[in-house]
């Protein structure tokens, strides 16, 4: 179980979290919608701790973190936290100048200490789950924005987070190319990878998140099921939102 409880995240003066409570099942896949400004990405970023909140408690599986206005938490239990999650850009970061395979292990041999013989093993089992173990030793220049992003998937999945967090995974890439990742995060979903996703793509919202919330202006106006949220909008906010986009 993953679960936030009454986030807040201010920049200066501008609240942009404004107490925002969430829980996602374990397995679960759940998107975050809303219009632009709306505060996913922030609140994607106040999972992983990229962010650090204002206020509220971000708890990830038993590991659980509160934040209060004025008072430091320290780094390493951010780090554990941040460690439990895998975080996927809407433009793929990778690492130039490491080969597609060299992305993969860079973290696991610096960060968690692998040996370069398991980093390599486990990358490979993750090129070969997103279709690119013929592509382990390709520079990032050279591949496509497709092939790329699923390179960052299985960057972000080697060390087994307990999250995949992906933000507008697929808003950087042609529809073709898209459709690729698409199906990469398909299947993941399928098999039980708990996910969290902010996205405008509402096709993808509804081909593989059973959870929707809906975030404008720092809070979440209506959440769900995504086939209530999306078939049987309760809020005008929610409404207005969906025809808009139709
Ligand atoms: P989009 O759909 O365009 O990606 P979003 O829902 O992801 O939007 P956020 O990026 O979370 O929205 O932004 C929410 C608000 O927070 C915006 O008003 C944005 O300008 C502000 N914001 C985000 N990051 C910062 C920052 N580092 N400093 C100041 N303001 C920020
Ligand atoms: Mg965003």
């Amino acid at each position: 179980m993953i679960e936030l409880s009454d986030i807040h995240k201010r920049f200066g003066d501008l609240e942009v979290l404004k107490g925002v409570s969430l829980r996602f099942a374990e397995g679960s896949v759940s998107a975050l919608v809303g219009p632009s400004g709306g505060g996913k990405s922030t609140l994607l970023r106040c999972i992983n701790l990229l962010e650090t909140p204002s206020a509220g408690t971000v708890r990830i599986g038993d590991d659980a973190l509160t934040f209060k206005q004025g008072e430091k938490v320290a780094w390493k239990n951010m780090q554990r936290l941040r460690r439990q999650t895998g975080m996927v850009f809407q433009s793929f970061q990778l690492f130039p100048h490491r080969t597609a395979i060299e992305n993969i292990t860079e973290g696991l041999i610096t960060v968690r200490g692998w040996s370069k013989e398991q980093a390599k093993a486990r990358a490979m089992e993750l090129l070969q789950k997103v279709g690119l173990a013929h592509k382990a030793d390709a520079w990032p220049a050279t591949l496509s924005g497709g092939q790329q992003q699923r390179v960052a998937i299985a960057r972000a999945l080697a060390p087994s987070p307990r999250v995949l967090l992906c933000d507008e995974p697929t808003s950087a890439l042609d529809p073709e190319l898209a459709e690729e990742v698409v199906e990469v995060l398909a299947n993941l979903a399928r098999e039980g990878t708990t996910m969290v996703m902010a996205t405008h793509d509402l096709r993808l919202a509804s081909r593989i998140a059973q959870d929707v919330a809906f975030l404008d202006g720092g809070s979440i106006v209506e959440e769900g099921p995504a086939s209530e949220v999306f078939n049987r909008p309760q809020r005008e906010r929610t409404k207005r939102f969906l025809a808009s986009l139709a």
